[in-house]
């Protein structure tokens, strides 16, 4: 054997090794670099999720934070996990003091209760699954009428993949608006039919004596058919201020309107009031500033006065005296920035005034002060109401002042009309 083919061999083995050693540095330098671009590419979409669940979640948070409805989301063991403003409005809760809390430790309602155990399938009753919406009555511990809330709610299990119950939703919908306009119209009907009922009644009974055996004598039937044309303009009195309330109440949005010339229109309804005022002896006075205009229909105007007017005529003594009075109550500066309520026109009496505890539903359908004597002087108990469903739609409103025992105020605050467009 050739001395020199071993340590050439030698050295090829040599070569051979650190070649391979070479490479596999290489392989696992190469390994490397793509675990470091694996760990990257996984750590950008990490972070794209983390970023997309982010906007998720203010979307999420938007949405529930706009909705008119309040959202509350419950852990499987009914303590609260995300509550959205209007539900935290609506049952009174600390939007973030009360996550985490028991629901039913902080709403005490049986029928709410009910549907979140439902909603969570803790009720033993198999019928209550089906039964997820009701409407429930919540009372403020200082409950009047006016503060009880009406909500419909509708309550859904909240299940994983797998159909387990991770917990509860409960949508609530504010329904007292609806409940308290029901409420109003019911009494509105009831309130009518017992108006119509006193009359129809009277008339009724004076029938009945009229053709009664013996038959009355003159007098008696004077006073019979006396009795008849009474409650006949009564009921005529009452149906015509229906009439107009609904008139008033189909006329959502007034036409545009040609202003009231102010001077006018009172002139035409004092002149309406003439003949009563004088069969009472009581004087009717004008103090009017010149030139004033209203942003109101004339004749509504003129019929919101004549009823004002009718009133201090009937509730004030003989003798007395009725003042109209009417001013601006801006200069024209105000007016040229289109502010509002610039006309006041006030109607005083010296007459018996309204109790102070009165004057809050004064304006209110068939309320009055005192009910026998309205109706003896031919009231309707709708007057007043008239008046405050004109001005409003005009954009004005109307405010009393009274003073029991030295008279009423009753005042009218119209806009003006706008200037013209230079
Ligand atoms: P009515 O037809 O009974 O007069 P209104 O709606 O016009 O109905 O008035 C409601 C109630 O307000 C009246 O019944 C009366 O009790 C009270 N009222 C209205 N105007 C006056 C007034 N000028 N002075 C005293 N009480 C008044």
């Amino acid at each position: 054997m050739n001395p020199l083919l071993l340590p050439l061999l030698l050295l090829c083995l040599v070569a051979a090794g650190l070649t391979a050693a070479l490479l596999r540095g290489r392989k696992a330098h190469a390994a490397t670099r793509s675990r470091a671009r694996q760990e990257h590419a996984l750590q950008a979409q990490q972070a794209r999720h983390a970023e997309q669940l982010a906007q998720r979640n203010a979307q999420l948070e938007a949405t529930l934070g706009s909705m008119v409805e309040g959202v509350v989301v419950m852990d499987p063991e009914g303590r609260i996990r995300e509550i959205n403003p209007a539900a935290a409005d609506l049952l009174d809760l600390d939007l973030t003091h009360d996550a985490g809390q028991a629901f039913a430790q902080r709403v005490r309602n049986a029928a709410l209760q009910r549907l979140l155990d439902t909603a969570l399938g803790l009720l033993s009753d198999p019928d209550a699954e089906d039964d997820l919406s009701a409407e429930i009555q919540l009372r403020p511990a200082d409950a009047t009428p006016n503060t009880e809330r009406h909500l419909r709610v509708e309550a859904a299990a909240v299940t994983d993949e797998r159909g387990l119950r991770q917990g509860a939703v409960l949508v609530l919908h504010d329904v007292t608006h609806l409940r308290r306009l029901e409420s109003v119209r019911q009494d509105f009907v009831a309130n009518v039919s017992h108006e119509l009922r006193t009359p129809i009644s009277a008339v009724k009974a004076a029938v009945e004596a009229l053709r009664s055996t013996p038959p009355p004598d003159a007098d008696q039937r004077q006073r019979f058919t006396g009795i008849i044309a009474r409650q006949a303009d009564r009921l005529e009195a009452i149906l015509n201020d229906l009439l107009t309330l609904t008139q008033l109440d189909a006329a959502a949005t007034p036409a545009p309107l040609d202003p009231a010339d102010v001077g006018l229109t009172v002139a035409a309804a004092i002149e309406s009031c003439t003949a009563n005022a004088q069969a009472r002896n009581i004087e009717l006075a004008v103090d009017l500033q010149e030139d004033l205009q209203a942003s109101v229909a004339p004749a509504r105007l003129e019929q919101a006065l004549v009823n004002l007017i009718d009133n201090a005529l009937k509730y004030s003594p003989e003798g007395t005296r009725v003042t109209l009075k009417a001013r601006q109550t801006l200069d024209d500066k105000a007016l040229a920035k289109q502010a509002e309520h610039a006309v006041q026109i006030t109607v005083r009496d010296q007459g018996r005034g309204i109790e102070a505890h009165h004057l809050p539903r004064l304006f209110e359908r068939f309320y009055r002060t005192d009910r026998a004597r309205s109706r003896q002087l031919g009231g309707t108990g709708l007057g007043l109401s008239i008046v405050k469903h004109m001005i409003e739609q005009a954009g004005g409103h109307v405010s009393v002042q009274s003073t029991l025992g030295q008279g009423s105020a009753f005042t009218l605050h119209l806009p003006a009309p706008q200037p013209p467009v230079p």
